[in-house]
């Protein structure tokens, strides 16, 4: 690692930026046309969650980040520690205490030809945002969702910036006034568009196992061995078809910047009784002590 990061001179602000080892302000930020991630999607990216003013689970999201990079053979040009302190650092000169980091590296810039040009570096972009009020109202009032055919690739274990098919399942759920689409292939649930998705039967925890068509998330991953079991939950990794589905005493979506989200009506059938059930709330509660207590 020859390149170090450049010192910060400037004034806390929310729309700090980091650009291929500079700081600016986002709207300073000067991308390529011939950026590979700009013309392909030839890029990978994460998100993590900044609650109180730190980082939360940051190593979860590098060591998924440096799995989605050798997956789609970009090359790691940066190190974890030196990610870890950029992550520190943009948060801290922002003045954010709750939102997020996105981060983006993409395979570089060059003329556009399909296959790796040799030679180019990849460039590295990181900003924070502020946590929408939206989705705390949804974690408190419950969602509607709709369904949608899941028409994405076989790599949805990659988190690539390729998202025109969650783009457009989005859409359409914000077209019917839902917050979130829940995709199936075939007769199988897999995920929402930006979330995983759980279901309680018999007070048992079921959800999707997270092989190479789903997105492991970070939040799925926090339940399933800590949240849960801290709570006496059972979680089982299993498949769920619609048929199962629409036997649920009570479902819900998760997500780094939603945290845990009841869904009350799926393609408006109601989910359960239609109201926050007792296991989704217990979940809830202790997924906050353990923001709060803190994750490295
Ligand atoms: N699935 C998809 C397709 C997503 O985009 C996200 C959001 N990153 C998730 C699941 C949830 O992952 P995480 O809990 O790591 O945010």
């Amino acid at each position: 690692m020859e390149q170090t990061v450049a010192p910060v001179e400037m004034k806390k602000r929310k729309d700090i930026a980091f650009y291929n080892y500079e700081y600016t302000t986002l709207d300073q930020v000067k991308i390529s046309p011939l950026d590979r991630g700009y013309y392909f999607g030839d890029g990978v990216y994460e998100v993590t969650k900044v609650h109180n003013g730190k980082c939360f689970a940051l190593s979860y999201h590098l060591d998924r980040l440096y799995r989605s990079l050798r997956l789609m053979k970009i090359p790691a040009t940066i190190a974890p520690d030196e990610l870890t302190e950029l992550h520190d650092v943009l948060v801290e000169e922002s003045g954010v205490q709750n939102g997020s980091v996105y981060l983006q590296i993409t395979r570089g810039t060059a003329p556009r030809v399909h296959d790796f040009p040799e030679g180019i570096t990849p460039n590295i972009l990181m900003y924070v945002n502020e946590d929408n009020p939206h989705k705390a109202e949804l974690a408190k009032n419950g969602a509607h969702v709709i369904t949608i055919d899941d028409i994405r690739w076989q790599h949805c274990d990659v988190k690539s910036l390729n998202l025109i098919p969650n783009v457009l399942g989005a859409e359409k759920a914000r077209q019917k006034k839902c917050a979130e689409a829940f995709q199936f292939r075939g007769d199988e649930l897999m995920e929402g568009t930006s979330s995983n998705v759980f279901m309680v039967r018999d007070g048992i925890l079921w959800t999707r196992p997270a092989d190479d068509l789903i997105l492991k998330g970070i939040t799925r991953q926090l339940i399933i061995t800590k949240v849960a079991p801290s709570c006496g939950i059972t979680v089982i990794e299993r498949k769920i078809d619609r048929e199962y589905l629409a036997k649920a005493e009570e479902v819900f979506y998760t997500s780094t910047t939603a945290g845990i989200i009841p869904v009350l009506k799926i393609d408006k059938e109601t989910v359960g009784d239609g109201t926050i059930g007792p296991v989704t709330k217990a979940l809830q509660e202790r997924y906050a002590g353990l923001m709060a207590e803190g994750l490295p």
